[in-house]
């Protein structure tokens, strides 16, 4: 059943919406349902979510009879992002990522974010796809803070993902759906994978299974549970940020994904108008190479690589 569930006027004489599909069990009382929510589209450039959402809804449409709690799935958060190719919400050019909780006397952001939190408070989970940026390609991983992974890193690995990356940047997270949620006792998953602006349908197959295994490991889909490949926890190791020291063309010399070897020459940095090559960046560690630059325009600082290095 699709239904709005946010509706607020905007001062030209539209109205912002976020729609959700609502999916429940016709045979049990809805009040005794467990409520699963699927969340996309915070940040309106990233599309993979879009895709996770239309297979899940699919999948729900032709197996009704295994249903056996409410999933409630929003492909789009950030609607007027979506649907203007802006990453933040537009006109106020602010990410709707950071105004979390938000504030219902608050500018528009901050109403559209006291809105989600009190339509999605409650869920026994929720699950939070982003897309990376235009700039960087991610592996599938999951993300949390140090602060709740006691309570989230069975439904990680439940999800069949490559990677989970627990970090302690709370102060950068403070004001993010994840960290409202989590904060307030509703359990929330952030998942990353795959590039801005574009679709990995491999990156979203795989996701969307990962997604109804957790379901079925709740007890809100009636189907087997899975033993899916388990993850690597970023717990027992080190991330190693590479940035560039030159501008450029980044021209990558390794698959994403890789094991990469310390010293494996990961990629260079080139200058068309010279014909010179301006820095060959090498692996400063053994590790999964989990981020990769996408989008190969370069500056001085700019984020070319994540690795995680398991300590051995
Ligand atoms: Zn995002």
């Amino acid at each position: 059943m699709i239904v709005n569930s946010l509706n607020i006027e905007l001062p030209v004489g539209e109205n912002f919406r976020i729609r959700k599909n609502r999916y429940c069990c016709e045979d049990l009382n809805i009040e005794e349902q467990k409520r699963v929510s699927i969340v996309s589209g915070i940040h309106g450039d990233e599309l993979e979510g879009q895709y996770v959402c239309f297979l899940l809804s699919e999948w729900l449409n032709n197996n009704q009879d295994k249903i056996k709690g409410i999933i409630d799935i929003y492909p789009a958060m950030n609607s007027l992002g979506i649907d203007s190719i802006t990453r933040s919400i537009p006109f106020y050019n602010v990410d709707l990522n950071r105004v979390f909780p938000g504030n219902k006397e608050d500018f528009l952001p901050a109403q559209i974010a006291d809105a989600i939190v009190e339509e999605i408070s409650g869920s026994a989970v929720a699950i939070d796809i982003h897309s990376s940026n235009i700039f960087l390609r991610e592996i599938p991983q999951v993300r949390m803070s140090q602060q709740y992974s006691e309570e989230l890193l069975p439904l990680a690995k439940s999800l069949g993902i490559d990677f989970v990356w627990i970090h302690d940047a709370v102060t950068v997270l403070e004001a993010t759906f994840a960290h409202s949620l989590n904060s307030r006792g509703t359990k929330t998953l952030v998942v990353e994978m795959g590039v801005g602006m574009r679709v990995t349908t491999e990156y979203c197959i795989n996701l969307a299974n990962g997604i109804k295994n957790m379901l079925a490991q709740i007890g809100v889909l009636d189907i087997p549970t899975k033993e899916l490949k388990q993850p690597i926890i970023s717990q027992n190791g080190q991330v190693y940020y590479i940035n560039s020291d030159s501008a450029g063309l980044f021209i990558p010399s390794i698959e994403h994904c890789e094991y990469v070897k310390k010293g494996d020459l990961i990629g260079k940095i080139v200058a068309p108008i010279s014909g010179k090559i301006e820095q060959e960046i090498f692996s400063p560690a053994d590790g999964v190479l989990f981020t990769l630059r996408e989008y190969p325009i370069v500056y001085e600082g700019s984020l070319i690589a994540r690795i995680f290095g398991e300590n051995i």
